[in-house]
């Protein structure tokens, strides 16, 4: 048994199944390439056959990293037509993975073969699980020789069967073989029991693989469990991302296993130094923020307050931190960016970022830091995050961009908005004034005015992004015309013109008519199992 922990990252796949974090092939992308640098493994980078979307980032991401770059894997069922997608999203990389599951446990029996086909007592079920499992592995195979297998809700399975499948996948060939904790339902005690129950089926050379959501706050605690348990293999989510409550967190675990290297004794190839800004970038395109008191990355991580915690810190940092700052690439410095700063100041920190800033953009990003330290006392990294993404920049040749806002609410008379909008196609300014039931209404039916065409708000959110009065805030809207849907986000200090730039980045992306992310419908494709 090696003492190397493989890391197979999920953000892309389990992350991207929690329910609103729809991820853009953009966004996925950038993502990956923070995974690349981190040193992770094995990048799950989707389901292929579960949208045109998802087999399409698959695609992107093989195309995008290099033969030095992580494993690129991706999920399939135990059924032919999803490991053709997997391996046809694959083809042409070098190193790839696909990874098949079935569900296992008795209550998932239950629910997704009682079809008869599949037999009429759970005995025999159960014998189909295994000869489709074969089937599945075998034609796996036929695309790469790197095969996974999972046992979906391994958690509740029955460890004489869980033996039995393990040693049926192990047999067909698939080398890593993952015992999931699909619905969060194990404990730490219970979750090492069935790698106890799996090792002795999996024979010596199969690496056991953990996958644990944090149903009930033990993600974290059971992974550890596992890798005691003999797993060498952890599945986790950068800001433990994923499913429902989500899973464990890449963050945590690996610096647990760092921290307490005493009492695990494996090591793991990851460049921890960047954990920070993988977890920013991923709490950027996702729209989810990560909690300030938030182990490992969350901004009081290595925050003191209290006098004599101040004070001892200053005699020596380890009387009350277990790991340094810089180990996970978390901000240790007081350094403040603000009106004053120069380019310099800007460009360095950038740089210390991880931020890169092509030498074309140089002036363009620096006037976004100074229109915004204008506005502001302090510039937070968050904020340079923003000011860095070329994405939230203007580009004219989109078909609507916001010129210019003015809103006016009072006691007495309805909200009025005024906008003024450059119509891409012609490099027209229209002007149009509204009034509505609030400030944002106001805005739409102006925007709807001067675009020409109404589209139905489906949903709009706003909050803040970055800390203090100051603070960045966000709007998210999704805009429709029939059946198409569009997401717009945008940020500004002023939320009324956050809220004005997303509806027209959505509406942009429905006059552009690309196929949107979020076709992928998820309880659907877990919950069914109709092998063709
Ligand atoms: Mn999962």
């Amino acid at each position: 048994m090696t003492d190397r922990v493989t890391f197979f990252d999920t953000t892309l796949r389990d992350g991207e199944q929690s329910p609103g974090a729809a991820m853009t092939l953009d966004g996925k992308l950038k993502i990956a390439r923070v995974l690349a640098a981190l040193g992770v493994d094995v990048i799950e980078a989707g389901f292929p056959v579960s949208s045109p979307q998802q087999a399409e980032a698959v695609r992107e991401i093989v195309a995008a990293l290099g033969d030095e770059d992580p494993v690129i894997c991706a999920l399939a069922r135990a059924k032919s037509g999803d490991i053709e997608a997997a391996g046809a999203a694959l083809r042409g990389g070098k190193r790839t993975r696909i990874h098949t599951f079935i569900a296992t446990s008795d209550i998932h029996i239950a629910a997704k073969f009682s079809a008869p086909r599949f037999g009429a007592t759970l005995r025999e079920q159960r014998k189909s699980i295994l000869a489709m499992t074969r089937d599945a592995i075998a034609q796996a195979l036929e695309y790469t020789d790197d095969v996974e297998f999972s046992a979906e809700d391994a958690g509740r399975t029955d460890h004489g069967f869980l033996c039995d499948v393990v040693s049926t996948a192990v047999e067909a060939g698939a080398t890593t073989i993952n015992i999931p904790d699909t619905t969060g339902y194990c404990t730490p005690s219970s979750y090492a029991a069935l790698f106890e129950a799996a090792r002795t089926c999996a024979g010596p050379s199969a690496i056991l693989s953990t996958h644990c959501h944090d149903d009930l706050g033990l993600a974290v605690a059971n992974t550890l469990a596992g890798v005691e348990a003999g797993a060498r293999q952890v599945e986790v989510t950068i800001n433990g991302l994923g499913e429902r409550a989500g899973n464990a967190s890449i963050e945590e675990v690996a610096m647990a296993l760092r921290v307490r290297a005493d009492q695990y004794g494996v090591t793991h190839g990851l460049n921890t130094e960047t954990l920070g800004e993988a977890s920013r970038l991923v709490a950027v395109v996702t729209g989810f923020p990560v909690a300030p008191n938030k182990a490992v990355v969350g901004s009081n991580a290595f925050a003191h307050e209290a006098g004599i915690h101040q004070h001892g810190v200053l005699q020596n940092r380890e009387t009350y931190e277990i790991m340094s700052a810089g180990d996970v690439g978390a901000d240790a410095e007081s350094i403040r960016l603000g009106r004053h700063s120069g380019r310099h100041g800007l460009f360095s920190r950038l740089d210390r970022l991880g931020l890169e800033v092509a030498d074309a953009d140089r002036d363009a990003v620096y006037e976004r830091f100074v229109a915004l330290a204008d506005r502001k006392k302090e510039i937070y990294d968050a904020d340079l995050h923003l000011i860095a993404n070329p994405a939230t920049m203007t580009d004219s040749a989109t078909p609507f961009t916001l010129a210019s806002l003015t809103v006016t609410t009072s006691t007495t008379e309805p909200p009025q908005a005024e906008v003024t909008l450059l119509i891409g196609a012609t490099g027209e300014l229209r002007v149009e004034t509204a009034t509505g039931d609030g400030p944002v209404d106001a805005i739409y039916r102006a925007l709807d005015g001067a675009a020409g065409r109404p589209h139905r708000l489906e949903s709009y959110t706003i909050r803040a992004l970055t800390g203090a009065a100051d603070a960045q805030g966000e709007a998210l809207v999704v805009v429709s015309d029939g059946p198409a849907l569009a997401q717009g986000k945008a940020t500004s200090t002023d939320i009324l013109r956050a809220s004005a730039e997303a509806y027209i980045e959505a509406r942009n992306g429905l006059d552009n008519d690309r196929p949107q992310e979020g076709d992928f419908v998820q309880e659907g494709i877990m919950a069914s199992f109709d092998p063709a």
